[in-house]
């Protein structure tokens, strides 16, 4: 799976890593009773892994790094808790972003820069999995505050995806930041949007007039364009989540920025149109490819 807009000449691509099956309990708020279409067979949403790919002057961003390879059998007692009596065999799987880098003709040793939005299992997998640098010339960046504050109560892969980040700091490629604002490319930078994770970043791409944003896991459902009711259940403040997401989205429908997320159906792009209330409309439509 590979979607690509153009953002003032930066190429900006969508990739899959591969699929997550949550329960509805991991979206407070959202009645799956008024959507059972969003529900699969096995009694649990499918959203996809994504990590997105900033092709720009000079420098080759990855933005996420996916879960890596590795398939996270669902746990038991998850199961149990959402009453899945015939739960999917992984909660999250992984392992489809090499080949997809290779279909955008992009090689791990051609990516310069890997920001991380934020450490959830499911953005840091391919960083150095087993100990390896996965993509040999590239720094890694991350907020300061969530590579320095061990998880409490680690999520299953988690710990595995930091022994990753772990290999980084000891090769001396890890980069931490704590400003608001950093630059990661000429035309790209990164900005603190905290509330999923205290270190959350979203990305930003601009040039020549035309704007993108990458909102990592500040949105995790399209219908939380609407409704403010709809939280995630890894947030680690929903409250300050809801503010920032907020602001964010009121903030990208003035702008009529693309806006690309992680877990996104489809990963497609999108735009935030109001002719008829708020909606989110496809970015592609209306952008160079
Ligand atoms: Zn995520």
């Amino acid at each position: 799976m590979s979607t690509v807009i153009d953002v003032g000449g930066i190429k900006v691509s969508a990739l899959n890593d591969g699929e997550v099956h949550l329960p509805p309990m991991y979206y407070p708020g959202l009645d799956f009773g008024a959507h059972p279409e969003l529900l699969a067979v096995d009694g649990t949403y499918h959203i996809p892994v994504g990590c997105f790919l900033i092709e720009a002057a000079g420098r080759t961003v990855l933005v996420d790094a996916g879960l890596g390879p590795s398939s996270i059998p669902f746990p038991g007692d998850i199961a149990a808790a959402a009453g899945l009596t015939d739960p999917p065999e992984s909660i999250a799987a992984g392992g489809l972003l090499p080949g997809a880098l290779a279909a955008a003709g992009v090689a791990p040793a051609d990516i310069t820069t890997v920001f991380l939005t934020h450490l959830h299992a499911d953005h840091i997998g391919w960083v150095a999995p087993h100990g390896v640098l996965f993509f040999p010339n590239a720094v890694v960046i991350c907020s300061a505050v969530e590579w320095q504050t061990p998880p409490v109560a680690p999520a299953p892969g988690e710990l595995e995806g930091r022994r990753g980040l772990a290999a980084a700091e000891a090769a001396g490629v890890l980069r931490v930041i704590d400003a608001a604002t950093v630059e990661l490319a000429p035309g790209v930078s990164a900005h603190h949007s905290p509330g999923h994770t205290p270190g959350h970043y979203v990305v930003r791409v601009s040039s020549r007039g035309q704007t993108a944003y990458l909102l990592g896991d500040v949105v995790h459902h399209p219908l939380q364009l609407n409704d403010k009711g709809i939280s995630f259940l890894s947030e680690t403040d929903p409250e300050h989540a809801l503010r920032t997401r907020a602001e964010l989205l009121t903030a990208l429908q003035e702008r009529n920025a693309a806006v690309g997320m992680t877990h996104f159906p489809g990963l497609d792009f999108q735009r935030i149109t109001t002719a008829n209330g708020r909606e989110w409309t496809s970015a592609r439509a209306s952008s160079r490819e």
